[in-house]
């Protein structure tokens, strides 16, 4: 009997399952299973994946192939993300710079598009907050999520774009998500701080579609932490992920300048002209001493910049 292949992509993932969108009938899905030949290539498929499916005669199917990913991250797994969208209270609790600076230049790295979204902005006025990130060239959204100010400007933002959204628990995600779309609203975030961390991490990932058009990924409890821990980046590769400081490459007095405390150094300059934002600058120089114990042997990195699944 001829077997049919068709194209599609991983929309969910549950239970040794994946659930693959249908080319042939929009909205639906096909179970598959995997091949066993991906454990031995050291690839899992995940959500987001592009793949090629074989059909069976039962309407279900096997992942044969993966198409190559344009970016991918560990937890929760996810791949080919057009956005990250970073949420960050303005107030209660306040935003904490380093930590959405780290997570901006994680995402960076994996060249997918960061773009915050500020909450709670009826708690306290976030323009200053906001400008750093705008005149650094980031796209940033204002939300009052309670009185539903800023909720068209996010669903527009997310049109046609895969996006998935990372934010602590407190800044206001899973109110925010619930705005955009109810069935987005099941984040165990806050459950998952009551039972100690950990058990959120059974859950599965599913990429949802938007009336819109876009999907967005249901990623429950996905925070901070997360991305930190499978993300390195080694000091060697860190300015290039402040998009502000790149148009200054080059321009330093030295070669290989780290733009800590050099002479000559054009970002430094550019910081002292009040073009790069202190803010911006100091988080990279806290990274940088960060990145400075890291060696590139220690983390069994074996091509820079893939990441091990
Ligand atoms: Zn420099």
């Amino acid at each position: 009997m001829t077997q049919q292949n068709v194209q599609g992509r991983i929309m969910k993932s549950l239970g040794g399952f994946y659930y693959v969108s249908d080319p042939r009938n929009k909205g639906e899905m096909i179970e598959c299973r995997a091949r066993g030949a991906f454990r031995q290539q050291n690839i899992k498929p995940c959500v987001g994946d592009w793949v090629e499916v074989e059909l069976t005669p039962q309407g279900k199917g096997y992942v044969l192939q993966v198409q190559p990913r344009k970016n991918s991250l560990v937890r929760p797994p996810l791949a080919n993300l057009d956005q990250l969208v970073l949420v960050v209270s303005i107030a209660d609790p306040a935003p904490n710079a380093f930590v959405l600076d780290k997570l901006i230049a994680i995402a960076e790295y994996q060249q997918i598009e960061p773009v915050i979204v500020i909450t709670k902005c009826d708690l306290a006025d976030p323009s200053e907050f906001a400008q750093i990130y705008r005149q650094a060239g980031f796209t940033v959204l204002e939300t009052k999520t309670l009185a539903h100010e800023g909720i068209e400007e996010v669903m527009e933002m997310l049109r046609d774009k895969t996006s998935a959204f990372c934010g602590n628990s407190g800044a206001g995600k899973s109110t925010l998500l619930n705005a955009i779309d109810p069935r987005l609203s099941l984040d165990t975030g806050d459950i998952s701080q009551k039972l100690g961390r950990g058990r959120h991490t059974t859950r599965h990932v599913e990429l949802y579609e938007l009336p819109q058009g876009g999907f967005v990924a249901d990623t429950p409890g996905f925070s901070a932490v997360d991305l930190e821990k499978f993300q390195i980046i080694l000091k060697d590769e860190l300015a290039d992920c402040f998009r502000e400081m790149r148009q200054y490459e080059g321009q330093c007095r030295f070669r290989g300048c780290s733009h800590t405390k050099e002479a000559g150094c054009a970002v430094l300059e550019a910081v002292k002209n009040g073009e790069i934002a202190p803010s911006r600058h100091q988080s990279y120089l806290a990274l940088y001493e960060q990145a400075k114990n890291i060696k590139e042997w220690e983390i069994g990195r074996e091509t820079k910049g893939q990441m091990k699944l």
